[in-house]
């Protein structure tokens, strides 16, 4: 099932478990910039996290479908998955590409919440988007890899167990392509800390948990390798198309909370002897955001469709994940400006969602990027780069 109507069971547990954590909550834990470990023991707990985790290894074993229901409904429920998110996309790398003895190791004990897979280091801040000009170099060694170089804005490494790693195992210019010669590893981030791997908080406008990583000799054992040498970007880009289209769902509950709040404070808010939502001028652009946050969503559910059929869906996740990030963007600037000045205040909620829900026109991928692969892979122009 992948209509955007369907898990309603789903979505009505989530709402339930999300109602425990009301806006005081994110809040807080916004002001401190603290991990919301009480939310993410729930989700654990109510087997939310696990959901795409296959049943023989512990997990609820549903289609992607599910899992974007459940990040939706968290999002449209003023909460957010961002500290949680990643363990839904990054384990789709050691189910589909580890070993037997490595899914056997880890993915029961991270469907049960004893080891969280949460941090997904790809990003370095001489590379940028361009990943095959990553400079992290991983030299084999005997049984183990030693791991040297650098990552950036890697979310939630401090509040993980493992962590997903790219590295180079060959240098770009000794390689057939530019992504040949990238390699996996599942590093144990418990014995890493502090072994040649030091992990840095950065501070942003929104409590993301991200960090930059510095890696100094780190050895890593070779058996912590996901598939073949060289292989890893290839399994990675696997990945990108479920991490699109789950980023895009928590973009339309991030635009069904604003389009929601923003009728029901235009409904009943007075001004001038009425209702400001009976002027037009106020409830057009909430009619608009909420047209273009279905529009959205339809792609959304193309892409699951796409996806859960096992066919390339490559242009539809990309495009769903521009539409619904530009949609919740929107949705939260005519929010703000329907509230008037109680938009600013922190205690409406507004302004941090609207603060989170920025992110997503840049991570994991900007807008521009996107537009290029449409306009190239799609339309046939040439590439600028
Ligand atoms: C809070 C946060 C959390 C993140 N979490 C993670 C994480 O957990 N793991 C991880 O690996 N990464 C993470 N990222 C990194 C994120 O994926 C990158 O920031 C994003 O992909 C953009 O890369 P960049 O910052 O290097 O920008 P750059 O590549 O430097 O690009 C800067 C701008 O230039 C534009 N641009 C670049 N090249 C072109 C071109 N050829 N044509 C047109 N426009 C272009 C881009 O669209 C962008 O707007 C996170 C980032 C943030 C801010």
């Amino acid at each position: 099932m992948s209509d955007q109507a369907g898990y309603g069971d789903i979505r009505a547990g989530v709402q339930r478990l999300c109602e425990q954590f009301p806006g005081v909550y994110w809040r807080e834990k916004d002001e401190q910039r603290s991990y919301p470990v009480e939310f993410v023991d729930a989700l654990t707990e109510a087997g939310y996290l696990s959901a795409l985790i296959p049943e023989e290894y512990g997990g609820a074993g549903l289609p992607l479908g599910a899992a974007c229901a459940i990040l939706e409904e968290i999002h449209r429920s003023g909460c957010n998955g961002g500290a949680c998110h990643a363990q839904m996309y990054t384990m789709g790398t050691l189910l589909r590409h580890g070993s037997e003895a490595q899914k056997a190791r880890y993915l029961p004990d991270i469907a049960s919440g004893a080891l969280r897979l949460q941090a997904f280091g790809v990003t370095e801040p001489n590379s940028g988007t361009d990943t095959t000009r990553i400079g992290t170099r991983a030299v084999r060694d005997g049984d183990d890899y030693i791991v040297n170089g650098q990552k950036i804005w890697i979310s939630r490494a401090e509040h993980s167990d493992l962590m997903i790693l790219l590295a180079r195992t060959s240098e770009r210019d000794a390689s057939e392509k530019p992504t040949d010669g990238m390699s996996v590893f599942l590093v144990d981030m418990r014995t890493a800390v502090g072994n040649g791997l030091t992990i840095k908080p950065i501070k942003t406008m929104m409590n993301h948990g991200a960090t930059e990583l510095f890696f100094d000799d780190l050895r890593v054992p070779a058996a912590n390798r996901i598939g073949e040498e060289g292989m890893g970007f290839r399994y990675i880009l696997d990945g990108m198309n479920a991490e699109r289209i789950l980023i895009a769902a928590e973009c339309i509950g991030d635009a069904r909370y604003f389009v929601t709040s923003a009728a029901g404070y235009a409904t009943g808010r007075e001004v001038f002897g009425s209702a400001i939502g009976r002027n037009q001028g106020v409830q057009f652009p909430i009619a608009r955001a909420h047209i273009q946050t279905e529009a959205a969503a339809g792609m959304v559910w193309r892409a699951v469709d796409l996806f859960e059929s096992g066919a390339a869906c490559g242009a539809e996740a990309n495009m769903a994940k521009l539409l619904a990030s530009e949609a919740s963007w929107a949705a939260g600037d005519t929010c703000i400006q329907t509230h008037g000045g109680f938009g600013f205040a922190v205690d409406y909620d507004i302004e941090r969602k609207f603060r989170e829900t920025r992110l997503y026109q840049v991570a994991p991928i900007s807008t521009n990027l996107i537009l290029s692969h449409v306009a190239t892979h799609e339309l046939g122009m040439p590439k600028s780069f």
